[in-house]
């Protein structure tokens, strides 16, 4: 038995045979042609049949895992025709007098070099793109059969150095129970489809293709990110246990996927999802999510060579809106800065990159770049029940002059006879101790307040977040957190407007239980908590929760407050 560890990319736990997912030998020999129009015309012949193949496998994805994922193949069938790519080719068995492989193998490897030498995670990915594309074409000149997983006709964890995108949508869910590759992290193409799939996954493992051979038992615990290799009985038996229990759980929680969210006492409580991308939404409506309560549009930014364009925008914020149809949908302006750059935006280096340049502050010194978010924004709004939240909001008026640039783009675009929402909620973060301090003078001007806890305890107990050494420090059940967080709530209902929470604290089963004591009355996390979340709140009385608020208040350490709470909620 061997265990290996890496990324938990999805979750569940999968046992099966090994396939090995290998792709065939392409090494050729280059040749000297003669006949060069017979050797382009066998290049064509090549890209025809490698084009009609992927159009079968784009249309398997739209109909397994839907347009978003889709698309992914239409980047790969434009590699197929695109003339910067193909002209190159052509002339060079023109020109060189060589075969199609040469041809194919040089301009390929020219411009994947290109782009994974750039410091940019998006055209990194277009090499892969390339990559993924050339293999096919590639095994047609040699006339070798490229791998199909779509073949697989019994139960079995693949193992691959990784997965193409065109690999994982060839999955058949049927015999396909996980997979684990050598390469890749949570957000590579594989992982986000393997989420989307609900098949367990491990990646980044480093070595899985090396320790496993085909037929091997393997393990895929994508809860723990664990790969294990040929367990023993009483390691096999203990994982049948984990797999069971893991399933048993997720049909509990399915019975609520959906059911409102209702206390013991009958209270409702609304339970939304954090996503970074359109493609996040079908884990949320999956998980029973009743809204987005944190699109963090930054990634738009981050995946991108250059500043995403208006309609590049308008197309992602839309596409949220409409899956997600008349159930709310909170959109954060960029938060770029601190630990968040953009390879193409030269901010200046900082003593305090937290303390810094970030967020709305660079919104508003470049508002070239901030009125292109909101017109995209503004214009998306028809499509949805969208609210706009802008982070980091230190004072009043930096919140004054970004909605004051919210109402004249949306000024701007009805002159020009753009249909706007009038409908449209705006409030903010509340992740600085100066704001959480004077809720009650933001709450006469803001919609909501969305409370940030993963940089409101960073700010408040003055211990960087991504600082392992001051980690002790990071605190969310100590009492001035709970004091900050109980004043934006209250500050809030004094106005009539709400307040939610859409930092890891609001997933936390110990703070659950605090935060519907105080009167929370949006809880935002990740979309597998949801389901969770939404069970241990069935089981809780608001009202009890609430008699506990003042006692709770007056603790002097985070530990009082957690044994408190584990105590009264059996935890
Ligand atoms: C937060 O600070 O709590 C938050 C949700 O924002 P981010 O984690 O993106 O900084
Ligand atoms: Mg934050």
């Amino acid at each position: 038995m061997a265990i290996l560890k890496g990324i938990a990319a999805s979750n569940g736990v999968a046992i099966a045979k090994a396939y090995t997912l290998e792709t065939p030998d392409l090494s050729f020999e280059t040749k000297k042609v003669d006949d060069v129009s017979t050797e382009v015309n066998r290049l064509h012949d090549a890209l025809t049949v490698s084009k009609s193949e992927l159009e079968k496998i784009k249309e398997n994805a739209r109909l397994s895992l839907g347009d978003e994922h889709a698309e992914i193949f239409s980047a790969h069938l434009l590699v197929l025709s695109d003339p910067e790519l193909i002209t190159p080719m052509e002339e060079k068995i023109k020109n060189e007098n060589v075969n199609a492989e040469k041809a194919l193998d040089d301009v390929a490897t020219m411009f994947i070099d290109m782009f994974k030498g750039m410091d940019n995670e998006y055209m990194r990915e277009r090499a892969a793109d390339i990559q993924d594309v050339t293999k096919r074409v590639m095994a047609h000149l040699l006339n070798v059969t490229f791998p199909d997983p779509a073949l697989i006709d019994e139960e079995v964890v693949i193992i691959a150095e990784d997965l193409t995108p065109s690999d994982t949508a060839q999955l058949n869910k049927q015999f396909v129970k996980g997979f684990t590759t050598n390469i890749g992290g949570r957000t590579s193409h594989s992982a986000i489809m393997a989420r989307s799939l609900e098949i367990p996954a491990v990646v980044g493992t480093k070595t899985v293709t090396e320790d496993v051979s085909e037929g091997d038992i393997v393990i895929v615990d994508g809860i723990d990110g664990k790969v294990i290799i040929n367990p023993t009985e009483e390691e096999l038996a203990s994982y049948e246990e984990k797999q069971a229990d893991f399933e048993k759980q997720k049909e509990i929680w399915a019975q609520l996927k959906d059911e409102p969210t209702l206390t013991k006492d009958g209270e409702l409580v609304e339970l939304v999802a954090n996503i970074g991308t359109p493609d996040d939404v079908v884990g949320v409506l999956n998980n029973g999510g009743e809204g987005v309560g944190l699109y963090r549009t930054e990634f738009l930014y981050m995946g991108n060579s250059d500043f995403p364009t208006e309609d590049e925008q308008f197309e992602a914020y839309s596409s949220v809106l409409k899956q997600m149809g008349d159930k709310p949908v909170v959109v954060r302006t960029l938060d770029i800065g601190g630990d968040k750059e953009l390879s193409y935006l030269d901010l200046p280096k900082e003593m305090n990159p937290f303390l810094g340049f970030r967020a709305i502050r660079l919104c508003l010194e470049r508002d070239d770049i901030f009125r292109t978010q909101l017109r995209a924004l503004l214009r998306a709004s028809v499509h949805g029940n969208l609210k706009i939240m802008f982070p980091m909001i230190a004072t009043l008026d930096e919140f004054r002059s970004a909605k004051a640039l919210l109402l004249e783009e949306k000024d701007n675009l009805i002159a020009e006879g753009v249909k706007v929402s009038d409908d449209i909620e705006v409030g903010i973060m509340v992740e600085i101790p100066s704001t959480a301090v004077i809720a009650r003078q933001f709450a006469k001007e803001v919609d909501f307040f969305s409370i940030g806890t993963n940089d409101l305890i960073q700010y408040t107990l003055a211990a960087d977040r991504m600082n392992e050494q001051v980690s002790y420090l990071y605190q969310p059940y100590h009492p001035a957190i709970l004091t900050l967080v109980n004043n934006v709530i209250e500050a809030a209902h004094a106005e009539g407007k709400w307040a939610g929470m859409c930092g890891e604290m609001a997933g936390d089963s110990i703070a659950i239980p605090i935060l519907l004591g105080l009167g929370l009355d949006e809880f935002s996390m990740s979309a597998t908590s949801i389901l969770p979340a939404r069970t241990q709140i069935k089981d809780l009385s608001k009202e009890e929760l609430r008699s506990y608020k003042d006692e709770l208040l007056s603790m002097s350490t985070a530990d009082e407050v957690e044994a408190f709470i584990r105590e009264k909620t059996n935890q």
